[in-house]
């Protein structure tokens, strides 16, 4: 009999379509929450959770130490309102408790980032493929969605030409912009992807010969946007924890600036011109006949002290009792507003993630589900969600997944 005919009491199936951090979590808690219904996940590579195989150097930065959802939503540029709700309901201590119950132990870094104790992602993948087996998900690999389809049930077309049913449908495909056509089919607006978490290149003679160097607190600027934190100096340019920040916060305007932008930098953030203004005075009664080159202040690295120093036009063998009072005005410019230019974008290699997607206020965070179409739900880096480097983007994927889960099979019909 076909499976329509038969009315209540039949097994619900959901298909998830990508087999990366949200689909195989959702897979997983909605076979655990409904132990009838098929859960299929089809994930077009052969390799599924590969992003989470290579994420945070290969030790996937899971989530990050933050328990407040107020200050959680901070590290969300997009998505930071809709994601209000779905992480009262789960949050990072949640999904380390779910990792727990199953044997896995995170632990914290000083920065909050938080990682397996084995310091390996495989540990991660071990688990959630063990309990996906536990349950009984079924795995297709090499199954790529290319169209879906609502008749009397969502109807899923993979690239083979091969057609299968489903009840429910959770949409999990992360960035691959090839699915945004049949999202798009299915009535959704595609908010354009540009790259976020990216280093800047920058060629400048300040920072030549001094990639490894790093500072642990500046602050940086890109039109309205800036950030603070530790920044390291790298062959190409600038990368650490505040350009990255930076970069997921100004992703629109420099990708609309082709990456061409004034970066400011302030070398010295806790200092004030006045501050700087009077220490530079105070040596030169202090300490006259000291060579300016070779006294940082405020602890700055002393190969970087010099190129700024340089670069306000004191010579190597100047001495603070030769400074002059328009000099010393150049050099606290180059502390507190150091223009950068940069001309291009390099990727991090531990995390990157895409801004955009799915538009926002076409769904219902309550059940991540289509506001188009019920029955569809989303999760994941596939929305317009997207956070600062740390573990959140991971978290965006556990916590949406687990809502999505719980929304497709808390359905009292299907028993
Ligand atoms: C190098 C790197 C390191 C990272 N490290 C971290 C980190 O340490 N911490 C952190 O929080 N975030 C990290 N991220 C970001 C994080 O990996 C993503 O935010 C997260 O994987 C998103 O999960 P997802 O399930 O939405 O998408 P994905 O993990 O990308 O999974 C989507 C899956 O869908 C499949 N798919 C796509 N289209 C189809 C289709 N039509 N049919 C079938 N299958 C399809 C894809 O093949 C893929 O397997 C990193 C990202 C990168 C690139």
């Amino acid at each position: 009999m076909p499976r329509s005919c038969i009315g209540v009491n039949i097994k619900m199936r959901v298909i998830v379509i990508g087999g990366g951090a949200a689909g195989y979590f959702a897979a997983i808690v909605a076979k655990s929450k409904s132990p009838k219904t098929t859960v299929t996940i089809l994930e077009k590579t052969m390799q599924p959770l590969a992003k989470v195989r290579v994420s945070g150097g290969g030790r996937c930065n899971v989530t990050h130490h933050c328990f407040e959802i107020p200050k959680l939503l901070k590290a969300y540029p997009r998505g930071f309102l809709a994601l209000q709700g779905p992480l009262h309901r789960f949050q990072p201590r949640d999904m380390v408790a779910w990792l727990q119950e199953r044997g896995v132990e995170l632990k914290k870094e000083p920065d909050g980032r938080m990682f397996p104790v084995t310091n390996s992602s495989q540990t991660i993948i071990h688990c959630f493929t063990e309990e996906a087996n536990r349950l009984g998900v079924s795995l297709r690999l090499g199954a790529e969605v290319v169209r879906v389809e609502k008749l009397a049930t969502w109807v899923v077309h993979l690239a083979s030409g091969e057609v299968l049913e489903a009840e429910k449908i959770l949409v999990a495909t992360g960035s691959a912009s090839k699915a945004h056509g049949w999202i798009r089919d299915l009535g959704h607006s595609i908010v354009p992807p540009v790259p976020s978490l990216f280093t800047l290149t920058i060629d400048d003679k300040r920072l030549q010969d001094l990639a490894g160097v790093s500072v642990a607190d500046v602050e940086v600027k890109v039109g309205k946007f800036h950030q603070r934190g530790p920044l390291l100096i790298t062959h190409w340019g600038v990368s650490g924890p505040a350009i990255l920040k930076l970069s997921a916060w100004a992703a629109r305007e420099l990708h609309s600036l082709e990456y061409h932008a004034d970066l400011i930098v302030n070398w010295l953030p806790n200092e004030h011109q006045e501050t700087l203004r009077a220490s530079l005075q105070k040596k030169r009664q202090i300490v006259p006949r000291q060579v300016i080159s070779s006294e940082p202040l405020g602890g700055l690295p002393k190969q970087l002290w010099k190129k700024l120093v340089d670069a306000a036009g004191i010579t190597k063998e100047c001495v603070f009792s030769q400074l002059s009072r328009d000099l010393g005005e150049k050099l606290i410019k180059e502390l507190l507003q150091g223009s950068f230019s940069s001309i291009g974008k390099s990727t991090h290699k531990e995390e990157f993630v895409t801004c955009g997607g799915v538009e926002l206020d076409e769904i219902h965070f309550r059940r991540m589900e289509s506001k188009r179409c019920p029955g569809l739900h989303f999760a994941g880096e596939v929305l317009d969600v997207d956070g600062i480097t740390g573990g959140y983007n991971f978290q965006n994927a556990w916590t949406s997944a687990w809502i999505a889960a719980h929304a497709m099979v808390d359905e009292e019909s299907f028993l």
